[in-house]
């Protein structure tokens, strides 16, 4: 594995071990040219995905990207990193599972949003709002709606008794 600090090619192992769950080893590592410390996760992965972009670009899928982006959406939340850790991977389990090697972005950001949905109110919008790279305020009103469930209910029959007045 080559050192992200110094590029050497010449790291060296120091400690390996699984994650709670099994799913992945964790092993740290250490850069005998300049010292650097690093850590690199060993995980199954079932297939190989290519991510097909809107506009028809084609990049290799990356986990760590996945990851990053939902960690954005989840800042400052109140949520494990065990439980975002496991959502991460489902979402890459049932990706995988789909049976075809190209996925189009859509699907990835679809399946993260219902993830999310039901993981954190606030980092669902906040994704959607990304992701459905709203234009109009009336799409992300839309959006609060359906998170607000029976409120928005209420909200649509004082609408429509205001109309009435
Ligand atoms: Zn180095």
């Amino acid at each position: 594995m080559r050192c992200p600090y110094c590029g050497s090619t010449n790291t060296q192992v120091k400690d390996s071990r699984p994650s709670e769950d099994h799913t992945t080893i964790r092993r740290r590592r250490v850069c005998a040219d300049c010292g650097g410390r690093f850590t690199t996760f060993e995980r199954v992965q079932l297939r190989e995905l290519t991510v097909i972009k809107r506009s028809g670009r084609r990049i290799p899928f990356d986990r760590d990207k996945l990851m990053r982006s939902v960690q954005i959406a989840l800042r400052k939340r109140p949520v494990e990193p065990e439980r975002v850790e496991r959502m991460v991977s489902g979402i890459v389990r049932r990706l995988e599972n789909m049976g075809e090697n190209d996925i189009r972005s859509e699907t990835i950001g679809h399946l993260v949003m219902e993830a999310l949905k039901g993981l954190d109110d606030v980092a669902y919008v906040r994704f959607a709002s990304v992701y459905k790279n709203f234009r109009e305020a009336k799409d992300f009103e839309a959006l609060l709606g359906e998170l607000a469930g029976t409120e928005g209910e209420d909200a649509e029959a004082d609408e429509a008794a205001a109309a009435e007045d």
